[in-house]
């Protein structure tokens, strides 16, 4: 049997080799950290999360994220496994201890008997007679690949910013004005309803603080990224407060289902800092990805109340991302149109986030298995989140691929539709908000129930 080539540990290609390896194939993985870092990672563990330490809601009955989660860990997902056993509090999301997430996907791999990893930058195309490959390079694919790539692609490169948030020192914060609360008291699955520190501003401090942002010196764009957009999802504070002064007020800072323990009220605006290790010593500032210079980022954050200590284990800052124009250069089993031995996994589909890009290298390493073994992959009914996310990504049911095409979280928008009921179980009827509540859990319900069916088709056929 040939083998399976996966280029790029990270979050994609870690899954790939993984579902590729378990299914009884020889795998190679190909990853260059060891030899040659990213503007990103730290570490040359595979999978590592260069961000955040979270994979957003856990809820698989009325979020499409957490329908994700529960769809990976049915399919026998490495990446939600080990998600799974590094849990840190984060209220209802699934955010783990990132040291120890990678150690143990790193571990899993290395362990595997069907696995070889080797430490190596692909260059360039790779060797002809590699006739199975996945290329899960991550949104920071070094040049030369990146280069070879839109040379088959005849696509000129598309590319945005995105930004990451800067992380502290819990016993750096002022609990005199900090306290533990998550928004509702919301305990979520392994949560205490207490599993953010929250800080309070008053309309005046969050004045001061909002004119100090706009003020701050950010970071220089090159000529060439001057044209750059940014990604909606994850835009850097500063342009948010720069498109009004109450934009943050009603985003990342918004105060409500929060109430500061110190006047009984709800305070005007708040930033909340989410765990970031399992020993809880780190946290990190939410929604504050930033591309301010590092020495304003110490003095703007540190007008923030409760933080006027603060000690940052890690800046904020921003970086480039490179993705195809999947719906038009990509087959229907991630194959590229112009060598189908190369087939893509991960961020660089345009899909967007750790667990979006695990997801499609769970499908990469499935399809290829099924290359392996002579027949035509089994493709994730549009109607699971997998297969949402699938469709996205190869135009399938949201259009031609001719469109803009945009990186994209998984959501709800993404499913083919489904009526909300009028009525619930027992009869009664259904308004307003509880009735998209109610075509939420149809819609879950639904995609678990299909997803059986797929995993049930594979497993026959394998
Ligand atoms: P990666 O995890 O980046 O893995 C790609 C791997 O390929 C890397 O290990 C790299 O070393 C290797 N590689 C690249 N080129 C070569 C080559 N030529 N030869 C061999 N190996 C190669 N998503 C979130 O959900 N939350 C966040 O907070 C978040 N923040 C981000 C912050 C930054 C700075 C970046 C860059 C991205 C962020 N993302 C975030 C987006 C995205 O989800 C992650 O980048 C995610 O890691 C993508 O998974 P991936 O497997 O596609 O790529």
């Amino acid at each position: 049997m040939s083998k399976i080539h996966v280029i790029g540990g990270g979050l994609a290609g870690s899954e790939a080799a993984w579902q590729a390896a378990e299914a009884g194939h020889e795998v190679v993985l190909h990853e260059m950290r060891g030899v040659r870092s990213t503007e990103a990672h730290a570490t040359d563990r595979f999978a590592e999360l260069v961000c955040s330490n979270s994979f957003r809601s856990d809820d698989a009955e009325n979020n499409a994220v957490g329908l994700l989660h529960e769809e990976m860990r049915r399919a026998g997902s490495l990446i939600l496994r080990c998600a799974d056993a590094n849990k840190v509090p984060a209220g209802g999301a699934l955010a783990v201890d990132r040291d120890g997430f990678s150690q143990d996907v790193t571990e899993a791999l290395t362990a595997h008997p069907n696995v070889t990893i080797v430490r190596e930058v692909i260059e360039g195309l790779p060797p002809e007679d590699w006739d199975n490959v996945i290329v899960a390079t991550g949104p920071l694919t070094a040049a030369p690949l990146a280069e070879a790539i839109k040379g088959l692609t005849g696509e000129e490169e598309l590319a945005f910013f995105d930004a990451i948030a800067p992380v502290i020192h819990k016993d750096s914060i002022d609990f005199g004005t900090a306290w533990y609360q998550s928004r509702y008291d919301k305990p979520g699955p392994g949560g205490t309803g207490k599993d953010y520190i929250n800080l309070p501003f008053s309309e005046e401090e969050y004045n001061r603080f909002l004119d100090a942002l706009l003020e701050g010196d950010t970071a220089e764009f090159k000529a060439w990224e001057k044209d750059t957009p940014y990604f909606e999802g994850c835009l850097p504070v500063e342009v948010m407060a720069s498109r009004g002064r109450d934009t943050l007020r009603f985003g990342p800072m918004k105060p409500v289902g929060l109430t500061d323990p110190r006047t009984g009220k709800r305070p005007y605006a708040v930033l909340q800092l989410r765990q970031d290790n399992a020993l809880g010593t780190l946290y990190n500032m939410v929604g504050f990805q930033t591309k301010l210079k590092y020495g304003a980022q110490g003095d703007v954050f540190r007008l923030i109340p409760g933080l006027e200590n603060a000690r940052f284990a890690r800046l904020g800052g921003i970086h480039r991302n490179t993705f195809l124009n999947s719906p038009k250069v990509l087959d229907t089993e991630l194959r590229l149109k112009a060598m189908p031995r190369l087939r893509f996994a991960g961020q660089i589909t345009g899909v967007e986030g750790y667990l979006e890009s695990a997801a499609m290298g769970l499908l990469a390493g499935r399809f290829a298995v099924a290359e392996a073994e002579g027949r035509a992959a089994d493709l994730p009914p549009l109607t699971t989140a997998l297969g949402a996310l699938h469709g996205h990504i190869t135009g399938g049911h949201i259009g031609d691929g001719k469109g803009s095409f945009q990186p994209m979280n998984v959501n709800f928008g993404l499913f083919p539709e489904m009526a909300a009921p009028s009525r619930d179980p027992e009869g009664n009827r259904l308004r307003g908000k509880e009735k998209g509540r109610a075509r939420k859990r149809l819609i879950t319900a639904r995609a678990l129930q299909d997803l059986e069916g797929w995993l049930g088709q594979a497993r026959a056929a394998a």
